[in-house]
Parts: structure tokens; C-alpha cells; sequence
């Protein structure tokens, strides 16, 4: 039996687990997919947000400050890049500028410092590649980026090394309350008897919930695309660079990435279809016409890719985090929309704090808090590449030529705590494949360590789990590629 079961391994799930593997507890996570981080954390813009947006006394400012607070330390212990880059507000209307003076005072309001209004020289000097038309911006110096892969993955492997069970595979379609008050949850034909459930299921959140709360809740899925530059551009902005919010949200930012890349969007548009993350021809012209209100023109050629991440939105406009209405010890973490990977570790903390008192469990006397990531060979100086191909000559075989990735860093991300299974696992732990020619190179080569490390045949080898397999037949005729309803290998479950 748990103490706690988590339903979602997204960053708030993960975040979670870390924060509850703090405490002497059975916990266990189940995701519906085949790894972390396969959700809306996977697509966003990759902020750690400054604290001016969300609206005073809301969920969203209090855990967006403390979460932006976390980030430093946090990231250092679980070895994740996060820069403080600072964000520029950009206001290109003089009689805007009110706006821009309210949202100064909604982040003092929200207890953060260091907010000024910069305007002219100054401002261009900071970043001379601003469109001719800003007037002045709110500079948010604690803003940040971070990359929320690694920021997910750490987490997630952090609460593994500290005891924590992960079940993939594992979608929940049932949750059932006995008399002596225990849920039993079933998932992916198991069933899982637990004294407290945590609803982390981002846009399926309300469906999670329904299934026990006599108060129902529904979460609309808003999607927002984006267009994603080559790292050629490194440089073109430093700070995010954002607009004036509208009704729609924050607007359309232009961003550096911690990795170096120019990430430009989202839009921001409801849809029906939770699974739809598809990007479309309108989404991405809007895009490119609104990047040009706040930077001067980027060059198209350079963009390598654009996706789409679904906002998990709310009925109430803010966080909904608490104990469901009839339902004891079902802790939602539901609405987590922006900013819900700034605010991840202090989500954790509150959630750890509740199941503390709630569950009356004790803090352990021994926690695991420094999780190595894996080594970024392109980003090490020449005597550390070449004291780590000393080491392991598997450094000193590159796999992906656009990110400079080795062989040792993706068998480093297949054999670690909750090492990938797929392509886009393995891409999302190393960059394999992220780079300018979008994988076109590496694939085969990846399929093949993939294979060789894990014993799944080439055949069953998926992009991103399901039926996305990459090999849909044999040159040569010999064979047909299997064929399992769900398109699933047993070895994918090691
Ligand atoms: C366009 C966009 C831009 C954003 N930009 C930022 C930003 O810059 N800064 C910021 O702070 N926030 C940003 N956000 C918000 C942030 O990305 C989210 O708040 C955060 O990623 C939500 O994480 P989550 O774990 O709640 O959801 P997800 O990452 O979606 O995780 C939910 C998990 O639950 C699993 N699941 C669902 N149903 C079941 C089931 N029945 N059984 C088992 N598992 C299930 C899913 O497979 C998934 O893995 C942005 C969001 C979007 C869409």
C-alpha cells in the first residue's frame, strides 16, 4: 500500500515527488506515457517568471515568487542549467505606458525587488536588436530561463534516488474511495491502494478529479505555438523579451534559451482536442508578424523547428490546489497553467507541507539532495573532453554533429534512474536530435544504441512511445515489423 499515490509525471508531478521523498512515505507516480516530461513541460516557453503578472494574493504570485526564489539552489543541487537572464517588458505606445507603471506595482505588491523602468540609450544598449518602435521597458532583473527537461527529468530521478516508484504506462481510468477511506487507483491494468491521492495529471487534471469530487471542475486546453531559431542567432536578444499583457495572457515573448537558441511565441487560442499539439500555418505567421512588434526582424531561414504546448486553464484564473470537495486526501495540483514551471519546486513544497500534516508523517533523518546530470561533452573545456574520453572513449564518438552529442552521453541518459526508452527520451536528456537538421542524421544511430542498451528490436523503437515507431518496414522483405495493439515492446518497460 502507498501513503501517496501522484497521478502525472510532469513537472508538477515530478516536483511532488521530490518534495514528498523528503518524508518517510510510500509514494509511487503513475504517468499514462512512456517517460517524464512528455506534457505541456515539454513545450513552454522555459521562464522562471519574474513575479509581475499573476494578480496580488493569487496561488499563482505567491508560488510563482517562492518558486523563483527555489530556482538558484535547486538547480544547483540537481545540476540543471538556469540562468537569470533578467526579462524587458517592452511598451511601444507612450499611452501604454500606464501599464507598464501597473505592472511595476503589481510586483512590488507581489514582494519582489529590482524592478526599474528603463528607457532610450540605455535601453538599446541593453539590447540593440529591440524594434525601433519600443518607447521604454519594465526590466525584471530575477527573471529567468531554465531548461525544463532537465529541470522535469532531475526532479523526477532526484525522488527516485530518494525512493519514490515511477509506473509508466500506467493511465488512470478509475478511482475508487473504500469504507475505510483508502482509494484504490487503477492504471494500466493494476490496481493501486493508497492513503492519499495527488492529481497531477495537467490537462486531464479535471477528469482526474471528477472521477472522486462532488464538485465538479473543467480544464480547457489553450494552445500556444512557437517558432524556434538556430543557435546561429545566440546573441540576438539577451534578456526575454516580452509584451504588454492582454486578456490572452502574457503575448508573445522572444527569448535566448539556456542552450542557445531564439524561441519566439506562443500564441494562445483554446481548442477541443486535449492531444492536440499540432502547429498550423496561422499560429506561426501570427507569430512571426508579433515577434517584429518588440525585435527587429529575425531572419527566417534560420528557424529549425515550431511546436505547440497545451495551457491546462481553469475555470477561476488561478491555481487550483487543495483537498476536493468530498474527496479527503485528494490533493489537487489542477489549472496549472503559466506561471506552473517557474512555481514547480514551491508547488512541491506546499504539496509536502499538506501531506506532512495530513498523513502525520515524519521528515527523514537522510535525503539524497545532488542528482549529476549528464555531461554536456560540447560545453566542456578541451581537457575535460579529454580526460572524459580517456575515461570512456564512448565520449569520443559524436552522434549528433548539428548539438556535438556522443555516444557516452546517450547511453549516460538510457542507463541512468528512469533512463529513456524513446527517441525523443533520449533527445530530450542530451539534445540529440535538437539541433539544425532536426535528427535527420542521428536517428539511426540513436535507434541503434537504443537497441544495443536496452534490447528493444529496431522495429519497436518509438519516436515518442505509442505506435510512433520510426521503422515501418524492411527494405530487404525478409520481415514484417511487429504489430502489438499498442505498438509497445515488454522490453520498453525495463
Ligand atoms: C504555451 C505555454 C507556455 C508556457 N510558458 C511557461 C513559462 O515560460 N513559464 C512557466 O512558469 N510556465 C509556463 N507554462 C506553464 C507550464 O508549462 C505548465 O504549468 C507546466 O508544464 C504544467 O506541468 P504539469 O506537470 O502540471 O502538466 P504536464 O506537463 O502536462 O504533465 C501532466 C502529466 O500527467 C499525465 N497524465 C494525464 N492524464 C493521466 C492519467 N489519466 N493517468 C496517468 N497520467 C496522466 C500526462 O501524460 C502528463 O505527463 C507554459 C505553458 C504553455 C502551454
Amino acid at each position: 500500500m502507498y501513503d501517496a499515490v501522484i497521478i502525472g509525471a510532469g513537472v508538477t508531478g515530478a516536483a511532488a515527488a521530490w518534495a514528498l521523498s523528503r518524508l518517510c512515505a510510500n509514494i509511487c507516480v503513475l504517468e499514462r506515457t512512456e517517460d517524464v516530461c512528455t506534457g505541456t513541460s515539454k513545450a513552454n516557453s522555459a521562464i522562471i517568471h519574474g513575479g509581475f503578472d499573476p494578480a496580488v494574493g493569487s496561488l499563482m504570485a505567491k508560488l510563482n515568487v517562492r518558486g523563483n526564489e527555489m530556482m538558484d539552489s535547486l538547480c544547483e543541487d540537481l545540476d540543471v542549467p538556469f540562468q537569470r537572464n533578467g526579462a524587458l517588458v517592452v511598451c511601444t505606445d507612450e499611452a501604454k505606458m500606464g501599464e507598464l507603471e501597473a505592472l511595476l506595482a503589481r510586483g512590488i505588491a507581489n514582494g519582489v525587488s529590482g524592478f526599474r523602468i528603463v528607457r532610450g540609450e540605455e535601453l538599446f544598449r541593453m539590447e540593440p536588436n529591440l524594434s525601433e518602435n519600443v518607447t521604454a521597458a519594465l526590466r525584471a532583473p530575477t527573471s529567468g530561463i531554465v531548461c525544463p527537461f532537465e529541470l522535469t527529468l532531475a526532479l523526477a530521478e532526484n525522488a527516485c534516488q530518494n525512493g519514490v516508484d515511477f509506473h509508466f504506462h500506467a493511465e488512470v481510468t478509475d478511482i475508487r474511495r473504500d469504507e475505510k477511506g483508502l482509494y484504490h487507483v487503477k492504471a494500466g491494468g493494476t490496481e493501486y491502494v493508497t492513503r492519499a491521492v495527488i492529481n497531477a495529471a495537467g490537462v486531464y487534471a479535471d477528469e482526474i478529479h471528477n472521477m472522486v469530487s462532488t464538485q465538479k471542475i473543467r480544464i480547457r486546453p489553450r494552445r500556444g505555438e512557437y517558432c524556434l531559431y538556430d543557435r546561429a542567432l545566440q546573441g540576438y536578444v539577451r534578456h526575454t523579451i516580452f509584451q504588454l499583457p492582454t486578456e490572452k495572457g502574457k503575448g508573445v515573448l522572444v527569448t535566448p534559451t539556456v542552450h542557445g537558441n531564439i524561441l519566439a511565441g506562443p500564441t494562445s487560442d483554446f481548442i477541443s482536442d486535449k492531444e492536440d499539439t499540432a502547429t498550423t500555418a496561422e499560429g506561426i505567421a501570427e507569430v512571426l508578424e508579433k515577434e517584429n512588434l518588440s525585435v527587429k526582424p529575425l531572419p527566417g531561414g534560420r528557424i529549425i523547428t515550431s511546436f505547440a504546448g497545451l495551457r491546462a486553464h481553469g475555470e477561476t484564473g488561478d491555481f487550483i490546489i487543495g483537498e476536493a470537495e468530498g474527496a479527503p486526501l485528494f490533493y489537487d495540483l489542477a489549472g496549472i497553467e503559466s506561471p506552473g514551471l517557474s512555481s514547480a519546486p514551491a508547488i512541491g513544497e506546499m504539496t509536502a507541507a499538506w501531506a506532512e500534516k495530513a498523513l502525520g508523517l515524519q521528515k527523514k533523518d537522510h535525503v539524497i539532495e545532488k542528482r549529476t546530470g549528464i555531461p554536456h561533452f560540447a560545453e566542456l573545456p578541451i581537457e575535460e573532453k579529454q580526460k572524459l574520453i580517456a575515461k570512456n572513449p564512448l565520449y569520443g564518438q559524436i552522434v549528433c554533429r548539428c548539438e556535438m552529442v556522443t555516444e557516452g552521453e546517450i547511453v549516460d541518459a538510457i542507463r541512468r534512474p528512469l533512463g529513456a526508452r524513446s527517441l525523443d527520451g533520449v533527445k530530450r536528456r542530451t539534445r540529440a536530435g535538437m539541433g539544425r537538421c532536426q535528427s535527420g542524421f542521428c536517428l539511426p544511430r540513436v535507434c541503434e544504441i537504443l537497441h544495443r542498451e536496452t534490447g528493444i528490436p529496431q522495429d519497436m523503437i518509438t519516436k515518442c512511445g505509442g505506435n510512433s515507431r520510426v521503422v515501418v518496414g524492411y527494405t530487404k522483405g525478409e520481415k514484417e515489423p511487429r504489430d502489438r495493439e499498442d505498438g509497445r515492446h515488454p522490453h520498453e518497460e525495463m
